[in-house]
Order: structure tokens, then sequence, then C-alpha cells
């Protein structure tokens, strides 16, 4: 496989932009290599400048539950065009897509769009801080949220220390307010209510953790999350940008039971166009400006573009059968996987919730972030390679989910399958 015209255009692009990308993970860092430059993407596919074809697993990062180009939503898209690119006013559009994500969503009685998933998430916690009146925020090690101040914190050398930056330019100030407890403990968790209870506006969490590979809740962890919340006064956010209308059609709540009282959006909700948006019950909702006295704002928020790809994709979800096709290829992939580590020996694991599905290089159950940093990431990165030359293309990091899609066929999946055999014979 050749890939010059991509490595002529990260040169350039190295000398325009930081890193030459847009966002980080792009640049393929974690993998030594070069990303791949691409033009065009199609269904299951994508397809770079040098003309070479991959059966895509990023989905732009999760959006294109569809896959690429799907007619539908491009029509919509286009349809809007005719009419403009926004007017900074209230559409008919944005009343429809609100009125869909409320009757999706079981914890949402009022959504506010935003533009992307880090501003959903960072006026999520406005929202509770000035909701509850306390400061605190608890996060999860291993969960990603985007990168508001707040929100790109690590946890300090005990699980209950007060967080630490994890990035030059977020004042310790802020830091302190954000607590990292271990995903999927309960009793720590606890322990940190006994001891912050007073000052804790919330917990928030991704219901499955999709930034450490994958990583599903043990049975009953997002309940006992609910009732402490409640206990203590603290409101429960679950950040559903990835989980939501991907694990099912109402999101994580949906699919384990469990309603919290705020809810991040974004990814599948703009049809692959940049959209976030949080919800909840009316009455925190309501404390929101103009109702209410907690600010938040967009210039671009609700744009009808965003809107008509976004709305248009959840008529496409809502249609009978579509979860079912996306969980017949999402389980043929993941059942393929362990049939191979158990015909080939891989010191691998799989992960999987519905269409997310987790490889990481490792023996080892997989449960929270210390778990899964333990599996080997030069062992990823050679895998990531093979994967590349057989022409599947994986986001270049085992901390992130494989997306399966709507335009996933059975061809795909077997082509899929024979390239991980072949990979795992060479590195195994
Ligand atoms: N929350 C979750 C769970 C995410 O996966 C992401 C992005 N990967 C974000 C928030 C941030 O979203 P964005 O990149 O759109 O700001």
């Amino acid at each position: 496989m050749e890939w010059s015209t991509s490595q002529k255009m990260y040169s350039k692009a190295k000398e325009l932009m930081p890193g030459g990308v847009n966002s980080p993970a792009r640049a393929f860092n974690s993998v030594n290599e070069d990303p791949l430059f691409i033009k065009k993407g199609t269904g299951s596919k994508v397809y770079d400048e040098d003309d070479n074809e991959y059966i895509d697993y990023v989905a732009s990062y999760g959006p294109l539950i569809l896959g690429h180009n799907h007619q539908r939503v491009i029509n919509a898209i286009r349809d809007q065009l005719d009419s403009g690119t926004g007017y900074g006013s209230p559409t008919e559009i944005e009343n429809l897509m609100a009125k869909q994500v409320i009757e999706a969503v079981p914890s949402i009685e009022k959504v506010r769009m935003v533009n992307s998933g880090t501003e959903a998430t960072m006026s999520a916690l406005r929202l509770a801080r000035g909701y509850t009146g306390k400061n605190k925020i608890i996060k999860l090690a291993g969960c990603y949220h985007g990168h508001s101040d707040s929100l790109l914190i690590k946890a300090g050398s005990g699980v209950t220390t007060l967080g630490l930056p994890d990035s030059p330019g977020i004042p310790t100030s802020i830091a302190e307010n954000t607590i990292i407890a271990p995903y999927n403990d309960l009793q720590t968790m606890e322990n940190i209510f006994k001891e912050f209870g007073d000052d804790i506006a919330g917990i928030i969490l991704e219901p499955v953790a999709g930034n450490m590979g994958v990583v599903p809740p043990l049975e009953g962890y997002l309940a006992g999350l609910k009732e402490i919340t409640e206990q203590y006064g603290a409101l429960l956010i679950f950040d559903e940008v990835m989980t939501g209308f991907r694990v099912s059609y109402g999101g994580a709540q949906e699919y384990y039971g469990v309603t919290p009282d705020l809810t991040c959006l974004g990814k599948v909700i703009g049809g692959g166009m940049p959209v976030g948006a949080y919800g909840g019950k009316k009455e925190i909702m309501e404390k929101i400006a103009p109702d209410g006295p907690i600010y938040q704002a967009g210039t671009l928020s609700g744009n009808p573009i965003a809107m008509r790809a976004g709305y248009e994709t959840l008529k496409v979800l809502k249609q009978a059968e579509t979860y079912q096709k996306i969980s017949k290829q999402s389980d043929k992939l993941a059942n393929g996987l362990k049939d191979i580590k158990e015909k080939t020996n891989a010191r691998v694991t799989i992960n999987q919730v519905e269409s997310m599905v987790g490889l990481y290089f490792t023996n080892e159950q997989v449960y929270n972030f210390e778990t899964a940093a333990n599996a080997d990431n030069d062992m990823f990165a050679k895998f990531f390679r093979e994967m590349l030359k057989a022409g599947i293309y994986l986001a270049p990091s085992q901390y992130e989910a494989m997306f399966v899609s709507l335009a996933h066929s059975d061809e795909d999946m077997e082509n899929t399958l024979d390239a991980v055999e072949t990979a795992f014979k060479k590195l195994f």
C-alpha cells in the first residue's frame, strides 16, 4: 500500500497547524505513523488521497452510525442549503429535533442544543453547580468528557485526592473542584461522598466508558450511583455523547434502565455535523437563560444544517430493525474476534456493548482505567499497522472504541476478521 500523497500533505500540514492536525488523536502519534488524509467516505468505506480503500471503524469518532454519505442525511443537508446556512433565529427544525430527542431519551424533558460534546458537558457542569449551589464535581478515571478546564483533570496519587490538571493552562484552583474516582467502584464513591458530600454538585460519567476502550458498567453500578446522588442531593450526569442513540435509541440510560438527572449528547445526533446537546428534568433545565439565571449561549447553536442532518439520522434510526441490523454485525465482529483469540492464543480481551467494540492487548479482564492501562501499546501499534495495510481503518489507539455502522456488510465483517486472524498469527 502506497501512502505518498498523504505523507506529502502531512508534511505541509505540520507547517500550518499544531501537529499538522485540528485534533490531536488524528496525528497518529500514538502509533508512530503518519496520518492518512481521507478524501471520501461512502457506506462502510473511506478512501485516502492515494486512492486506497479501507473498511472504516472510526466513523468520524462515532457520529456516523448510518455509515458515510448516507443519502437521506445528505439530501436533508442539500435541501436546507437551498434556504441558507443559518439565521441566528429560531427555526422549526429545532422544534422537531428537540421533540425527537425528548421522546427518545428517558431523562430529557427539555433540551438545549450546542455545537460539540465539550460544550455539552461544560454547560451541564455549570448547570449542576448552579442548580445545587455546590462546587465539586466527581469525574471517573478513564472517562473523557471533552477538553473544558474542569474535566481535563487527572487523579492524584490516591483515589480520593483532589484532582490535578492534566494539561498546562488549567489553574489548580479549578482542578481542585474535580474529584477523580475509579470506574465501577461504588465503595470508593460512597467514601468520597461521606467526606465531601456537602459540596458535591454531581457525578459525571460515560455510562459505557468509550474513551478507555469499551468498559461496560458492572451490574448495579449505575443504579448504585443514582442512589448515592439522590441521598446527597447531587445530580447524576450521564455523558452520552458517544452512547446516545448508539447503544440503543434511548441511549445507555434506556439500555440499562437507569435515568440520570442530566444527559449530554453529541456525535450521532449531528449526523456528522458539529453538534452537542444537554438536557434533563424540566425543573433543572428551566434554570438556564433566558428562563433562569444560569448563562449559556451559542451563535451557531441549533444550526439548521446540523439539525437537519441529525433529525434525518434519528428518523432512520427509529425505523424498525435498524438497531437489530447494527447489532447483528456488531455481534459478528465481537464474536469473531473472540473466536480468533481462542484459535491463535492471542493475548487480547474483547469488550462489547452493542456497536461499541473494544479490543485490548492484554489477557486480563478490563473493567476500569487501571486494568485498561495495563494493555500493551506496542503490540497495538503493530496490530494497527497490519490492519491498515490490510485495508482496515481503526482509530490509532486501543483506548478508542471500534464503531460498527448500519453500512457494515457481512462481507466487511468477513474481510475484517480474516485480516485480524492474519495479523494475530503474525504477532502472537
Ligand atoms: N464526551 C464523550 C463521551 C466523548 O467521547 C467526547 C469526544 N470523543 C466528548 C465528550 C467531547 O466531544 P467533542 O469532541 O465533540 O467536543
